[in-house]
């Protein structure tokens, strides 16, 4: 195979991680279309890094045809986590860079306006750029003025001859899903006035690596990214990085402000941060090795425990149908003959079966009824968040299960 690297376009040779071929984590099958489960489209899901850039990417490109085909929409309002999240960002952002009334706060993938609806309660002008329709009339709904678009280099240039210039842009959890990242980061520097900043956030590569959590890594999530990386494309396209911040989100996330060179005053958090990524070495091949041997030991250790619970004749059940959890069952080959269901809140699943598993997604009602000795949470990252809501499963005596990391029965 000669792949060329997303960024640079230099041979990749370096793997990762490759974890067979698994459907898109995100493509819900249905669950009385017997031809729609026989047809299942599976593609390879395999990571290279670049060790030129240090871009660790998947190697296929889906279609977008592919992708639309999932019929679901993703609202982030349906977290309540991700907008107390989205609302302390507002906060703090209008305080830090001083916005109010004459400013303009532009969000790239502002999906329902989860986000902007903060910067509009503090009467800052917004705009929210977004592809997909239905999420764009619902952020129209509650005032959040918004583009259905897809954003790159072009679009940019055409928002900004209408005379659209942004003090803050915003793209949380969107950079590592652009396969074209050098013209996506590219149009933030066309669309930024030049004082103005732009933040990213995405989830570290130094947690992906420390804590194994290759159930991030799908079709649609090309890129894994390091600032090591990020500070060679900034640098590139001619813009700097000025500040970072760790952020517990996705398990351990980064959040990177850019700007002009010298609009702002550079943190001495920047240098920090990369040498802790030289340190764990993410600037060599060697930092990236050994992952797969760590991937093994996690899905086998949560085999044997399925194993050992089906022999006692338990019944297990799995929290949260979403990517992560696609990911993790299908590369443990985990079917619906190991786990009896999953449930999940978002009514546009239930009823339907976990792509590639074809496991039944239900609604958590259910676990009221059907009384798991095992709730096996997907989404560690919410680990808190669903034990909390979910502490009834303690009248039967069930325990909650967490695989990532490591197993864990609490
Ligand atoms: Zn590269």
């Amino acid at each position: 195979m000669n792949c060329l690297c997303r960024f640079c376009q230099k041979p990749l040779s370096q793997t990762l991680v490759d974890l067979g071929e698994t459907p898109l984590a995100n493509s819900y099958v249905s669950a009385d279309d017997v031809k729609s489960v026989v047809l299942e489209k599976r593609f390879p899901l395999r990571v290279m890094v670049c060790n030129y850039c240090w871009l660790a990417q998947t190697t296929e490109t889906i279609s977008a045809d592919d992708i639309f085909k999932q019929d679901y929409a993703y609202l982030s309002s349906y977290s309540s986590g991700w907008v107390a999240h989205a609302h302390r960002y507002a906060d703090e952002m209008s305080k830090r860079f001083d916005l109010g009334p004459n400013s303009k706060v532009v969000e790239i993938a502002s999906n329902d306006g989860y986000l902007l609806q903060h910067f509009v309660a503090l009467n800052i002008p917004v705009l929210g750029v977004e592809p997909a329709g239905d999420a764009a009339a619902l952020a129209e709904g509650i005032g959040v003025p918004t583009r259905v678009m897809f954003f790159d280099e072009t679009s940019a240039i055409a928002l900004s001859e209408e005379g659209i210039a942004a003090d803050l842009m915003v793209a949380n959890n969107v950079l590592a899903h652009v396969p074209n990242i050098r013209s996506f980061v590219a149009g933030f520097k066309t669309l930024m006035n030049p004082n103005g900043v732009a933040t990213f956030e995405f989830p570290h590569i130094a947690s992906l690596l420390g804590s194994v959590q290759f159930d991030t890594i799908y079709h649609e999530h090309y890129s894994y990214l390091s600032l090591t990386f990020l500070e060679n494309l900034v640098s590139e396209i001619g813009m700097s990085i000025f500040d970072v911040e760790k952020l517990p989100t996705h398990g351990g996330s980064l959040r990177v402000f850019i700007c002009y060179p010298d609009a702002h005053v550079k943190s001495l958090i920047v240098d920090h941060i990369l040498a802790q990524e030289v340190a764990m070495e993410l600037d060599k091949p060697s930092g990236y090795e050994g992952f797969t041997a760590k991937v093994n030991k996690v899905t086998s250790d949560f085999l044997i425990f399925l194993a050992e619970a089906k022999l006692q004749g338990k019944t297990i059940a799995g929290y949260g149908a979403a990517a992560k959890g696609n990911t993790f069952l299908n590369v443990a080959k985990v079917g619906a003959s190991d786990l009896d269901f999953v449930v999940d809140l978002n009514t546009q699943k239930q009823g339907k079966l976990l792509p590639g598993s074809h496991i039944p997604i239900m609604s958590p009602e259910k676990i009221k009824e059907l009384k798991p000795d095992y709730l096996i949470i997907l989404p560690w990252n919410l680990a808190d968040e669903i034990i909390e809501q979910q502490q009834g499963i303690r009248e039967w005596g069930g325990q909650f299960v967490t695989a990532v990391p490591e197993l864990r029965i609490r």
